[in-house]
């Protein structure tokens, strides 16, 4: 009996409504209301959360794209290559993806960049000597605006 891997694809679409913009996550049971903060820094902020609440070891990892049946790209290329996590605005930048994708595919993806992976909880919460001050927020949140 195998427990199914959580699959590293998931997709943000902005919606507005009432003037107030909304964002449906795939993960997600029900739609958020952005706040005032900038709508991307939001998006990139709920995808960090999202990757830091899946981890999965790098070998068991595999081409979401391809598991998709290579429907995000044309022309079809080969799904060959190392694993990357690609960030794919689309949509007029209504919709976001970030998912788990090989080098080849990736390469073949329109409006797409890959992201480097945000730091590792435990890493960040590292025993530091207590004479230190605290760092300002070095959590998913500083990750975020890297892209
Ligand atoms: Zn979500
Ligand atoms: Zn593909
Ligand atoms: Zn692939």
């Amino acid at each position: 009996m195998t427990t199914p891997l959580p699959a590293r694809v998931w997709t943000v679409t902005i919606s507005a409504t009432a003037g107030r913009s909304t964002f449906t996550c795939s993960a997600c049971p029900s739609p958020a209301v952005a706040s005032d903060a900038p709508l991307a820094r939001q998006i990139r902020r709920h995808f960090a959360h999202h990757l830091t609440t899946t981890p999965l070891p790098a070998h068991l990892r595999i081409c979401q794209c391809r598991e998709y049946g290579c429907a995000w790209h044309r022309p079809q290329v080969p799904c060959s290559g190392p694993l990357r996590l690609l960030l794919t605005r689309t949509d007029a930048g209504r919709t976001w993806r970030l998912a788990d994708t090989c080098l080849g595919c990736a390469s073949a993806t329109p409006h797409a960049a890959p992201v480097p992976e945000p730091p590792r909880p435990s890493a960040v919460s590292s025993p530091t000597p207590v004479s230190e001050p605290p760092e300002p927020m070095q959590g998913p949140g500083e990750w975020v605006e890297a892209l």
